[in-house]
């Protein structure tokens, strides 16, 4: 008998939804999505060339020295974290150790990077440490590296610290208002700077059909709210439709993380240009809302929070509060994991070939290391093998560096290729060296799921059942 069933989407490469904590789909009655690189996607590189030129020309504004800079696109990375004792933009590990360092635009040497940081951990409760959680901060970590280096030119007077720098850069720009004129610019050429999808509607409606309520919860204003989304929606639904249609509940100028921490009022957006009224019961009728907490969202719901999935970008404002606090179950939005993924992929057999050199050696040198007791014991005549001749120990010893250092010649460029998959400053987004990166430890503990964007939730269909692989600890093999 022939299976006369349409055939089934497969999930193309990168666009996966990958699991930390088992999360069944089918359990999820709500699902509140952020809207600002979430729902809606921007050119990163356009809108951050946008976002430091404005930058540039506030601080002119302060008579800072700011003539002949240039936006550096690919120079930071989400994920990265300023260092603002030091001057410096590092990456860390997932324990917090600091594998790489750049001080103003050039990469410390390691013997360097080791003096600065052999005993500093990163500690992001610490606010000598800023974490460059969403796109958005890319641009001013760009900025802060062009100006250590014309400090330590001495061109910005000899009383300022690298520290005091990052609090005057702060200062002078207002970046709620920053964010602000961005947006208005960009409502106008919306075509410059969104990347739309036209997957995305689809995947909503795919989940909305299947019984799930679908809200959007952005600290974005309404009249930016409604341009994007009518902007990256409409043309894509059937005739008669709008992207309101998609969602039972609309909340802009959320405030988040203070949606999720404290319990600010909520008001009624009365009109398209965005007049609020008070709307002291709660939330009524499917309309839109300007502030309010997720409190009060749990219960106009009628919904506990594991029953609740929210979705975004922000790693601390979207997901780290929503769970801390709430318990919601949260995806994190990585954008940057498509690219990343087809690029380990391609460097896959390099990656192998690295492994196979590296076993080896551990081969050799736990080798060595037991030729080395034989040596010790022999010398200082102890134990079973306390007695006997050296030179054959000596012998086996010189042999076995020699196959190591080999090994090593040929580890070393291949390591170092590697090290550079993804971005050439500060490799893969996720890996630190061999290990987790600082944000691929804190997606773990925080994000349920991860994804590279919300149409993926269309492949993975509303009735999946996630499930997180079993822990790998270092006596599994
Ligand atoms: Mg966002």
């Amino acid at each position: 008998m022939t299976d006369a069933t349409p055939a089934l989407v497969a999930t193309p490469p990168g666009r996966g939804l990958y699991c930390n904590r088992t999360l069944n789909l089918r359990a999820i009655r709500a699902i509140g999505f952020d809207m600002d690189y979430t729902l809606v996607h921007y050119d990163v590189d356009a809108w951050e060339q946008r976002a430091y030129a404005y930058l540039q020309q506030k601080l002119h504004e302060h008579g800072w020295p700011v003539d002949g800079l240039a936006f550096l696109p690919q120079f930071a990375t989400r994920g990265l974290v300023i260092d603002t004792a030091l001057g410096n933009i590092v990456k860390a590990d997932r324990f917090g150790y600091v594998k790489r360092v750049m001080h103003g635009t050039r990469r410390l040497e390691f013997d360097d990077q080791r003096k600065s940081y052999a005993r500093t951990l990163v500690d992001l409760s610490d606010s000598r440490w800023v974490f460059l959680n969403t796109f958005f901060s890319l641009s001013e970590a760009v900025m802060y590296a062009q100006l250590v280096e014309r400090l330590d030119e001495g061109q910005l007077g000899p009383m300022l610290n690298y520290s005091d720098l990052w609090q005057q850069i702060r200062r002078s720009l207002d970046l709620a208002h920053a964010e602000g004129r961005l947006k208005a610019e960009l409502i106008t050429q919306p075509d410059r700077y969104v990347v739309v999808d036209p997957d995305l509607p689809l995947a909503l409606r795919d989940l909305k059909q299947s019984g799930k309520r679908l809200l959007l919860i952005t600290n974005s204003e309404w009249s930016f709210t409604r341009a994007m989304m009518e902007h990256a929606f409409d043309r894509f639904l059937p005739g008669g439709t709008s992207w309101r249609d998609l969602f039972d509940l609309v909340i802009v100028g959320a405030r988040k993380p203070d949606f999720f921490t404290g319990r600010p009022p909520l008001y009624e957006v009365a009109d398209d240009a965005g007049l609020l009224r008070p709307c002291v019961g709660g939330p009524t009728a499917r309309g839109v809302y300007f502030g309010g907490h997720a409190d009060m969202i749990e219960q106009h719901l009628g919904l506990s929070g594991s029953e609740i999935l929210y979705v975004g970008d922000h790693l601390y404002t979207d997901v780290k509060v929503s769970k801390d606090i709430h318990r919601w179950r949260t995806a994190l939005i990585v954008r940057e994991l498509e690219d990343e993924i087809a690029l380990l992929q391609e460097a896959r057999p390099q990656q192998k070939a690295l492994d196979r050199l590296m076993a080896e050696k551990s081969v050799l040198e736990a080798e060595q290391a037991q030729v080395r007791l034989q040596q010790q014991r022999l010398e200082q005549g102890y134990g079973p093998t306390g007695s006997g001749p050296r030179e054959p120990l000596d012998g086996r010893l010189a042999r076995l560096r020699t196959r190591v250092e080999k090994l090593e010649d040929a580890i070393a460029p291949l390591a170092a290729r590697l090290s550079v998959v993804s971005n050439a400053q500060w490799g893969p987004l996720m890996y630190a060296g061999n290990d987790r990166s600082n944000l691929a430890s804190q997606v773990e503990r925080y994000a349920d799921i991860y994804t590279s964007r919300v149409s993926n939730f269309g492949f993975a269909t509303p009735f999946a059942f996630l499930r997180a692989p079993r822990g790998r600890l270092p006596h599994d093999l």
